[in-house]
C-alpha cells in the first residue's frame, strides 16, 4: 500500500489544519523531485501484498499530468509499478470542472481507477462559509464530468455535525448525494483541529460548537438514508455500494503495513510508525516502534471502526472479560459467531466504548 501526500491547495478551508502550501508549478516540480526521489530510497520498503496507489493531500488534483506520471515512471522502475487493485486520487470539484473531460480521461489512462471528490457539502451557504473553491453546481458538474469520462469508482465527502447546518439542510444534501449514485460516500463529523481558522473563530467568539444532539441527529439521519439507499455502512465513517469499499483505507483499518512518501505522510511497516516532516523538501522522518500494548490497543480501536469488528480471541487477549460482558449486556458491543462489533446504533459513540475497552 502506497500513500503520497500532495501538500498544494489554491486556498485553505475554515477547518483544515493539514500541511498544505498554495500551489505554484514551481513548487510542485520541487515536490515531485522529492518524491521521486524519496521512492527510489525507500523502495525497499513496498509492500506489495495489497497493491494500492493513494494519491491525498492537500488537493491532488492541482498537480500537472507530468508530475504525477514523474512518479508513477519512479515506482514503475522500482518495481513497485501498476497495475494497482486500487488506485485512488483526491480532487476537487473546480480541478475537474476547469480541466474537464479529458482530464479525467488522462488520468483513467494512468491508471487511476477511484476517483475521490471533496464535495463537503451542496449547500451554497455553507460551502462559502467552509471557504471551498466550488459551489454546489461545481460538485455536480464534477461528478457529471467523472462519468462522462468513465469512472466507474467515485466517492465524494461530506461534512456534518456543524453548528451552522440545519438538520432540513443536512437532509437535503445526503438525498442529493444519493441522487448522484455514486459508489462510496465518506461522511465526517467536523472536529475542531488546532491551526485550523476555525479553532480561531471559536477562540474569538465567532464560531460555537455544535452541540452533542445535534451531531447524533445529523449522523442518525445519515445512517438511516444511506441503510435505505442500500449502502453498506462498513467503517463509523464510511458507507459503500456492495463491492465498493475502500481496498485502500480499510487496509488501514486491519492495520496492514504502508509506505507514506510526501512530507507530512505517515508510515506504518507492522511494528514501527513513522511519519515525515512538514516542509516541502528535504523532509526528515521521525520513527517510533510501537510498544505490545500500544499495537494491542490500536487493534481494537482501528478494528471497532469497522462494522467487521474483531474476533472474540484477539478482544478476550487484550481486554477484560468483564468490561466485554458489562458492553454486550448494555447492547454496546454485539457477538456474531466467534467476533465482536460494534452495532451500527452504537457506532456515534464508538469512543467511549472503546474508552471502556482499553
Ligand atoms: S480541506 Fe482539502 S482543499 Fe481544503 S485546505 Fe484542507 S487539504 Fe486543502
Amino acid at each position: 500500500m502506497i500513500y503520497i501526500h500532495v501538500p498544494f491547495c489554491q486556498r485553505f478551508c475554515t477547518y483544515c489544519d493539514f500541511y498544505s502550501e498554495i500551489h505554484s508549478e514551481q513548487k510542485a516540480a520541487l515536490w515531485g523531485d522529492a518524491v521521486c526521489a524519496e521512492i527510489r530510497r525507500r523502495n525497499a520498503e513496498i509492500d506489495d501484498r495489497v497493491k494500492t496507489l493513494y494519491f491525498g493531500g492537500g488537493t491532488p488534483s492541482v498537480l500537472p499530468l507530468s508530475i504525477l506520471s514523474k512518479i508513477l515512471i519512479a515506482l514503475d522502475e522500482t518495481g513497485h509499478g501498476g497495475p494497482y487493485t486500487e488506485f485512488t486520487l483526491e480532487a476537487n470539484p473546480d480541478d475537474i470542472c476547469a480541466r474537464g473531460v479529458g482530464y479525467v480521461r488522462s488520468l483513467l489512462a494512468l491508471g487511476m481507477n477511484r476517483l475521490s471528490i471533496g464535495v463537503q457539502s451542496f449547500d451554497d451557504t455553507l460551502l462559502g462559509w467552509m471557504n471551498r473553491r466550488h459551489d454546489a453546481e461545481g460538485a455536480r458538474e464534477a461528478i457529471r464530468i467523472a462519468r462522462e469520462a468513465g469512472v466507474q469508482n467515485l466517492s465524494i465527502d461530506l461534512i456534518f455535525g456543524l453548528s451552522n447546518l440545519s438538520d432540513a439542510v443536512w437532509e437535503a444534501t445526503i438525498r442529493e448525494a444519493l441522487a448522484q449514485q455514486v459508489e462510496h460516500i465518506s461522511c465526517y463529523q467536523l472536529t475542531i483541529e488546532g491551526e485550523s481558522v476555525l479553532a480561531g473563530m471559536l477562540a474569538d467568539g465567532r464560531y460555537t460548537q455544535a452541540d452533542e444532539d445535534q451531531c447524533r441527529r445529523q449522523y442518525e439521519t445519515l445512517c438511516r438514508l444511506l441503510g435505505e439507499a442500500g449502502y453498506h455502512h462498513y467503517e463509523i465513517s464510511n458507507f459503500a455500494r456492495p463491492g465498493f469499499e475502500a481496498v485502500h483505507n480499510s487496509g488501514y483499518w486491519n492495520r496492514t503495513p504502508y509506505v507514506g512518501f510526501g512530507p507530512s505522510a505517515h508510515s506504518f511497516d507492522g511494528r514501527s510508525r513513522s511519519w515525515n516532516e512538514n516542509v516541502l523538501t528535504g523532509y526528515k522522518r521521525t520513527k517510533e516502534v510501537l510498544s505490545e500494548e500500544d499495537a494491542a490497543v490500536e487493534t481494537v480501536m482501528l478494528s471497532l471502526r469497522r462494522d467487521s469488528g474483531i474476533s472474540s480471541e484477539t478482544l478476550h487477549g487484550i481486554c477484560s472479560a468483564e468490561a466485554i460482558e458489562r458492553l454486550v449486556r448494555a447492547g454496546a458491543l454485539q457477538r456474531i459467531g466467534d467476533r465482536y462489533r460494534i452495532p451500527e446504533d452504537h457506532f456515534f459513540v464508538s469512543d467511549e466504548i472503546i474508552r471502556e475497552l482499553v
